[in-house]
């Protein structure tokens, strides 16, 4: 799958919730917590946790110069932090400002500042692609909207991981058309029946069953009934037509195992 080892940047950005990676994001935040409280009383603050946290950053594929810029902080001031002037014969700096550290713990890695080339769990990509083919967006259409061959973009959705730059390109072509009319684009007729037929067909849920909030979370899961995930979600897939999704059928499951003896 990743070739990234397990740690906070694979937590992040491949969506590995096994122990090792939610231990590291547990670090990572706890890093954070205390040196930012840390920094609300004393004039200086030790740099080994604003060092910890750039190399998290770092980890998740954000260049010092994007990091610097994130945090509205020259990028010598961070070079410093990291390696010191071994030209002029200075390690890593000791200790930092308050404030440089609060600039440096305050970036987080997010789709926003990653570069283009960084790879992420495609979770967020695919499922925009197959909402919007599910309201009658012709795989081709969004393709050329892309600016890639129809077979590329096939390719790109079947993936283990998508780039980051196209993860943000989907994002923002799923802003403009979740709820525009393909038939305004260019789609034809046909072409937007059969799409609605394939996604239809291949359980592909419809922007409506996504909360931007959580649509790149790889634990999500699509809200179609307004219930999904208890016992109550089965009759009202039935009611509506949509066959039962995996996470309905779960909750049955657990609801009519025999409690366990106390
Ligand atoms: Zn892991
Ligand atoms: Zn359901």
């Amino acid at each position: 799958m990743s070739a990234r080892p397990h740690g906070y940047a694979r937590y992040r950005l491949d969506g590995c919730r096994c122990y090792t990676c939610a231990w590291a994001r547990s670090r990572y935040d706890e890093n954070r917590a205390k040196a930012i409280i840390a920094g609300t009383w004393q004039p200086w603050v030790d740099a080994e946790p604003v060092r910890a946290h750039l190399r998290s950053l770092q980890a998740c594929g954000m260049g010092l110069r994007a990091i610097a810029a994130a945090a509205g902080v020259g990028r010598s001031r961070l070079q410093a932090v990291l390696t010191g002037r071994p030209e002029r014969g200075t390690g890593p700096q000791k200790q930092v400002r308050p404030a440089l550290a609060a600039a440096v713990l305050a970036v987080d890695p997010t789709l926003d500042n990653l570069a283009p080339s960084t790879l992420i769990n495609p979770a967020g990509t695919r499922r925009r692609a197959h909402a919007l083919v599910a309201v009658g967006w012709p795989q081709q259409n969004l393709a050329t909207a892309l600016n890639m061959q129809p077979g590329n973009f096939g390719d790109m959705l079947a993936r283990p991981h998508v780039l980051a730059g196209r993860a943000r390109q989907m994002r923002e072509l799923y802003a403009e058309r979740w709820n525009a009319d393909p038939a305004a684009h260019g789609a034809t007729p046909a072409g937007i029946t059969r799409a609605r037929r394939h996604a239809a067909a291949k359980g592909w849920a419809p922007p409506g069953a996504w909360d931007e909030d959580t649509i790149d979370d790889p634990a999500a899961f699509p809200e179609w009934t307004g219930v999904c995930g208890t016992p109550q979600g089965r009759s009202v897939h039935r009611r509506i037509g949509i066959p039962e999704c995996q996470p309905c059928r779960d909750a049955r499951t657990a609801a009519r195992r025999p409690k366990e003896a106390a």
